[in-house]
């Protein structure tokens, strides 16, 4: 059995998506949120299928929408028990986004929230992996719920720095892209204790599907490429990230 930890069920069809993902064993899925619609979105899918779960957090692309009454809102849907983590947050560079200063306090913030709210963290960081990292350390104390970075392409060294914070990897289909070395070194150096599976869909759809609208029931093929990677079965991979899904998201 697997899990989806990341994807966005609301720019789809969920029924279709659940229904497909079920028939390949991928039992829980994980929809993340990043902004104020996504959130309100993700938890009534949750509420509709069984073995579906939201995440609410305000995405650093749109930190500037974050305020008091969005801490309010995400406060009241966090308790419903199928909001397993805050995400995505984090930071991110890539884009001409809003000011980096800006997306450091709306991360900042959601990770007191996060900590308040005893919720684990999903994490973004593109193009801010230092700032993210030293925002992160600095603020160690925030961090005892655990948590992920999704779509992980940092080195060995910030792989480091992050799991000796405690936080895990949440690895995507980029991990089957034939240009994707680097990361493939990476996760043949990370142990599976640290890693979970995740298809950021409809994005990034991995290979042999590549190029086409991603959903959970691919996550399969990033489980085969780890095992291929790791020289371990499919098995041993769905097992041991089913654990860290366990530990981390308590479901
Ligand atoms: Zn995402």
């Amino acid at each position: 059995m697997f899990t989806d930890t990341h994807a966005h069920l609301y720019d789809g069809d969920p029924n279709e998506i659940v229904k497909n993902a079920k028939e390949r064993l991928v039992e829980h899925i994980i929809c993340a949120s990043s902004d104020v619609e996504s959130m309100q979105q993700a938890v009534e899918i949750a509420n509709q299928f069984d073995g579906v779960y939201a995440t609410l957090g305000i995405h650093p692309q749109v930190a500037e929408t974050y305020d008091d009454q969005v801490e309010l809102m995400i406060r009241k849907l966090a308790k419903n028990k199928k909001v397993v983590a805050i995400g995505e947050i984090g930071l991110d560079y890539h884009y001409d986004g809003p000011d980096h200063e800006l997306q450091k306090q709306a991360f900042l913030k959601q990770l007191k929230l996060a900590n308040q709210l005893r919720l684990p963290i999903q994490v973004h960081i593109r193009d801010a992996m230092e700032d993210a990292l030293q925002l992160l350390e600095k603020h160690e104390k925030l961090l005892s719920c655990g948590g992920v970075i999704h779509c992980f392409s940092g080195n060995l060294q910030d792989a480091e720095r992050i799991m000796a914070l405690g936080l895990d990897f949440t690895i995507g289909g980029v991990c089957t892209f034939k240009n994707a070395k680097a990361l493939q070194e990476l996760v043949k150096n990370l142990p599976l204790e640290h890693l979970m599976l995740e298809t950021d869909s409809p994005y990034l759809a991995p290979e042999p599907v590549r190029g086409t609208v991603n959903e959970s029931k691919n996550v399969v093929y990033v489980a085969e490429k780890i095992a291929l990677l790791k020289g371990v079965s499919v098995e041993e991979v769905a097992q041991k990230t089913q654990e860290n899904v366990k530990r981390v998201f308590k479901i």
